[in-house]
Order: structure tokens, then sequence, then C-alpha cells
């Protein structure tokens, strides 16, 4: 089968042949249709410091994909032939505390599907019956093959009450837009994004922000005079990773506001812990889903309107693979998506 495949330990991907995955008795192997392409797969692209120390090659790339079910392990009784599923890519070790308490997304001995083994950027891919997320509800397809960054986004914005309040996003990439679509779905009553690309701003604006601000002209605190926020925001999502945009959320943060960080620093960097305290502020650190919870709230916001389309700004046959990824990096669209069939 086709596949893409870091198989060397040097920047560049390669389309190349593999060997079909094996199905063990628990296992699905799925048939995939499209993928999105992630900052993860970016970073295994370019080769950064991240990925040396991270990835062993060869490597089959990919964790966000949607597929069809085109056989089952003996022991998988619940998924079918002809399903249409996504799946979850932290694999977790079932034996650590978390795990055994059902805390599943807390386990501290995940491995990332396409990161620590072979993943979805291919013809095939194999995946344990209990990570495979079967789509009960038609999804459109291209939102199917993204509900890991949109569980993400979920996972974020849900991880505070957001009803009546007022929400700070830094960072309108793909996630920081999906969070915004849900935190406005969700009945907050100001969401404010920042970013420094006019093109993720505008695109910000379609999933119905109130305010989209870039911060290479304007101040978060000019953002909330402009909505006559008093006291600063109550809810803050951090979708950067940048040292200065979760220190301006901190400086825009009212008295007792919480914070949720999705954003991965490349380093460490200096935080105003005097106002962390005497602000009260809480700061939660957010990595992957819920299992399955989230997955099953973003079906549920789907199905109850939520939209996602201006998200998706880019479509390309897998052959075109260096295209979308220079796409992908360019940091001015939404998300993009490989499609396996064309
Ligand atoms: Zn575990």
């Amino acid at each position: 089968m086709k596949a893409l495949v870091k198989d060397k330990a040097e920047p560049g991907l390669r389309l190349m042949d593999v060997p079909e995955p094996e199905v063990g008795p628990g296992d699905v192997l799925i048939k995939v249709l499209r993928t999105g392409i992630c900052g993860t797969d970016l970073h295994i692209h370019a080769w950064d410091g991240w990925a040396q120390q991270a990835i062993r090659t060869p490597l089959v790339l990919g964790h966000e994909f949607v597929g069809e079910v085109v056989d089952t392990g003996r022991d998988v009784t619940d998924i079918n032939l002809g399903d249409r599923v996504s799946g979850e890519g932290h694999l977790v070790c079932g034996k650590c505390r978390n795990c055994l308490a059902g805390r599943r997304h807390l386990c501290r001995a995940t491995v990332g599907l396409g990161v620590g083994r072979d993943g979805a950027f291919a013809e095939y891919v194999v995946l344990l019956a209990t990570n495979v997320w079967v789509h009960r509800v038609p999804v459109d397809l291209d939102v199917a093959a993204i509900f890991d960054p949109f569980g993400n986004a979920v996972h974020t914005a849900l991880s505070f009450p957001l009803v009546g309040e007022d929400v700070l996003i830094t960072g309108a990439g793909p996630i920081g837009l999906m969070a915004a679509a849900v935190a406005r779905h969700a009945g907050a009553r100001n969401v404010v994004i920042t970013d420094v690309s006019e093109e993720r701003l505008d695109l910000a604006r379609k999933v119905g922000v109130s305010l989209a601000l870039n911060v290479r002209d304007a101040r978060i605190s000019d953002g909330q005079r402009a909505l006559g926020l008093r006291e600063g925001f109550d809810v803050g999502l951090e979708m950067s990773g940048r040292a200065e945009a979760l220190q301006d959320m901190i400086a825009n943060m009212t008295h007792g506001g919480r914070i949720a960080m999705l954003g991965l620093p490349a380093q460490e960097f200096p935080v105003d812990w005097a106002r962390i305290v005497t602000s009260m502020i809480t700061l939660k650190g957010i990595y992957g889903r819920e299992m399955f919870e989230t997955w099953y709230a973003m079906s549920v916001l789907l199905e109850g309107g939520l939209d996602l389309a201006p998200v998706i700004t880019g479509r390309y046959g897998y052959r075109d693979f260096e295209t979308a990824f220079a796409d992908a990096a360019s940091g001015r669209g939404g998300k993009v998506i490989l499609d396996w069939t064309a």
C-alpha cells in the first residue's frame, strides 16, 4: 500500500510502498478515506529538534483520519465492516493508576499514533478496537477526518463553564478557530481571538467571534475596551504556545479567571506568578481528548448545528502531499485535508 513515510533521519517525507498492516485479535483494519495534517506532522516533516528526539525512523505519519472498516479481529464484537470511523490517536497503557480508574486521557505511558507507532497517512491503518470511534450519525467526511484536533478544541473549550462568560482565545490556527466556534455555540457572551495572520482572523470572523484582534498592531486591553469589558476575561484558552500570548492573557484575566492551555511552548519562559496568586487564577494543561467523553461531546455538538466548514481551507490528493504540507505550514489558512481515494 502507499504510505507517507519518514524513512530517514533528515527533513522531508517519502510517498512509498509499505506492507499492509496485520490485524491482531483486538484490532480493526481501516481503509483510510481522508486525513488531516497536524502541527505534529509538520514538525516531523521539518525534522526539528522535537522530532529528532521523539521519532524513530522509519515511521508512517498521521493521526487525524476518517476511514471505513474493512476487517476486524476475532475479539472485536461491536464494530462492523463498512462502519465509518475515526480514531483516538493516544494509545494508553491500561495499567497505570489513571487508566485503571477510567481516566485514560491522564495515562502516563501514552503512545501516539503516527508518532510512537505507524500512523494513518496510508491507504490502510490498523487500530485497537478500544481506540476506534464509530460515527453513528452521518458526519461530513472532511469534518470526520479532523475529529482528533476538533477533540483538542472541545476538550480545551469545555474545560470550564462558558455560559455568559467573556472568553479570550490566543491563536487562531485550526484548533483555536474550532474552540472559538465551540465557545460561541456553548453560550459564551463574548469570544475574542488573537493572531498575527489577517487570513486566520478573517476565518475567525466566519465562525462568529465577537472580535478578531491582530496583536501585531493592537493590544488585548484595546479589545477589552472596544467590547466594554470592565473587569477582564473570565476564561482564557491558550492555543499558540507563545510566551507573549500567555503573558498577555494572564495580564488581561479577571480575578478568579480560568485558563486552559493547549498550545505547546517550545521553551521555558517567565510568567508573572504574583499575578496568578493575587488574581487567584486557575491554570490547567490540556493534552489530547477525554476518552470518550470528548468524542461524545463532538458528535452531539455537530448534531446540534455547530458548523466547522469555515475551518477547512485546503484539500489535496495524497500524491500532492508536498503542496499540502507547505499550505499547512504557511500559518495563514485553516485545516488542510489529504484525500487518500483520489
Ligand atoms: Zn495508563
